[in-house]
């Protein structure tokens, strides 16, 4: 590994220098020897990932440290925050040279456990896992793992489970809730904060007329292009509060997550929302929300009355480019995922028609749009109960169709529409047996994600292609992890 350490850099005010404590009973749960190429990994560091991934092994390049942050969780503001159990155990760059960090989940208390335990149990670990592969896998930003360990020792939730621990990668661990904390506690290090953020993330911005204008731009975007993501293959993060988004734009923190199977856009995966402010649907006006709350953050490295009036509405018009960004990542996509032409005036009106049709007869999301790319019409017209309506939105497709390079937008089809989503019945299955040191069908899940746009009939099941029948009550998730 390559290190590249520089978080320690900032005031130490920021961060809490801590040791990984071990669970008891360490043992390999997965390893994922591709990311660890990517990561520059040596022989040897592979031969240690156990040791690595369970707290056994630090590193004398990197002194290993706990974040503070702060946050609005669920639209309040809950006060000083940070890393509860995970600690920053390295900074390494990838093949590309890229700084990415490594955190070690599970890794015990931190004096920002508050009333928690410190410890994470495999059956989290194992969902956060194969969550962050399949993200990644499907071209969408966000965490990922080079691996995680199970252990002999008892971690007490609802009931008793074996604790875990996960060696998390992201390209930044640096949320939304960090400025928070630091406006309200120690607001002077918020310009050097700022600058370090734009160096390390965005450097092409320190040549813009105005980089923080430029940053805050950026943040937004890549925001915005994230959660278009989502909504196109029907991710829904489940708790998006501020501490839990990250300035890069890459999915972070997706505890009680979920791949929604019937279409349902105010679907709560996570049971302890109880107000449903996470839904699906919700999803692009809450990143709005957070990013609007963040650039409140940024106000007070203006400080002369007169030019902060200027600056805020400067920063106004920054978060416009939210909505413009989301618009068009979603309309392309969903075009693509429908395999209509993005320049037609009715290709959206069509895709929304079939989105209509999808809720209104509760059909599963992802398998509807592989049976539309194989034109499998029928079997699509045989599940609903509305007819007409099937056959109204059929001849609108058709006729949009007509005449353009249909090969051109079926290949599009296969390139916007996974064959393969973590069902939350996929994950359980898995977590049960490694509940009982059984990890094969982690490694199933993990070689069928790997590739999530191709049909790979030699590995799938039955049951990683649609719902469980509605009679079978669905897997309860809950915030607890
Ligand atoms: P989350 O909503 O899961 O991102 O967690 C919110 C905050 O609670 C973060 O600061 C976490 O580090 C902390 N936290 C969650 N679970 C635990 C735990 N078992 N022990 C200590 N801190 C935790
Ligand atoms: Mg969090």
């Amino acid at each position: 590994m390559q290190f590249n350490p520089r978080y320690p850099l900032l005031s130490p005010k920021l961060f809490h220098h801590q040791m990984p404590v071990p669970l008891k009973g360490a043992k390999a749960g997965h390893f994922n020897t591709a990311l660890a190429d990517e990561l520059q990994w040596s022989d040897e560091d592979k031969a240690q990932w156990v040791e690595i991934c369970s707290g056994q092994k630090t590193f004398a390049e990197f002194e290993t440290l706990a974040m503070v942050y702060a946050g609005h969780q669920f639209g309040q503001w809950a006060g000083q925050l940070g890393d509860g159990r995970g600690l920053l155990i390295g900074q390494i760059l990838d093949k590309n040279n890229q700084t990415i960090d490594l955190h070690l989940k599970g890794a015990g208390s931190t004096p920002y456990s508050r009333m928690g335990d410190g410890r994470a149990v495999l059956r989290s670990v194992i969902r956060e896992y194969l969550a962050g592969h399949a993200l990644n896998a499907l071209g969408i930003a966000s965490s990922n793992a080079v691996g995680f360990t199970s252990s002999t020792q008892g971690i007490q939730r609802e009931k008793m489970e074996p604790g875990a621990m996960m060696l998390r990668t992201s390209d930044c661990h640096i949320r939304f809730g960090h400025f928070e904390w630091i406006n309200q506690y120690q607001p002077e290090l918020l310009p050097e904060f700022v600058e370090k953020c734009i160096e390390w993330h965005y450097p092409e911005c320190l040549e813009a007329e105005q980089p923080v204008l430029a940053f805050a731009t950026k943040v937004i975007q890549r925001t915005a292009v994230m959660i278009a993501k989502w909504q196109l293959v029907g991710f829904a993060h489940g708790v998006m509060n501020t501490d839990n988004l990250n300035i890069t734009g890459s999915t972070l923190d997706f505890g009680p997550y979920g791949f929604m199977e019937r279409f349902r856009p105010n679907w709560i995966n996570n049971h302890s929302d109880y107000q449903g402010r996470y839904t699906y649907q919700q999803q692009p006006s809450i990143g709005h929300w957070n990013l609007w709350t963040w650039l409140n953050n940024l106000i007070p490295l203006v400080k002369d009355p007169a030019e902060k009036e200027q600056f805020k509405e400067n920063l106004s018009k920054c978060l416009e480019h939210f909505e413009k960004t989301f618009l068009e990542y979603y309309t392309l996509g969903l075009c693509q995922k429908m395999g209509l032409p993005s320049f037609h005036k009715d290709s959206f009106d069509c895709g929304m028609a079939f989105l209509r049709i999808l809720q209104a007869e509760q059909l599963d999301y992802t398998d509807s749009f592989i049976r539309l790319q194989n034109k499998a019409y029928t079997a699509l017209r045989d599940d609903c109960l509305d007819t007409r309506q099937f056959d109204a939105f059929l001849s609108q497709y058709q006729a949009i169709r007509e005449n353009q390079a249909t090969d051109e937008l079926d290949a599009e089809m296969t390139k916007a529409n996974p064959q393969y989503i973590l069902r939350n019945h996929m994950a359980q299955k898995a977590i049960e047996l490694a509940e009982q040191d059984d990890f094969s069908e982690v490694e199933r899940l993990f070689k069928l994600l790997s590739q999530p746009y191709s049909k790979q009939t030699d590995i799938e099941q039955p049951e990683d292609l649609g719902p469980l029948p509605s009679d079978v009550p669905e897997v309860m998730v809950s915030c607890s992890s």
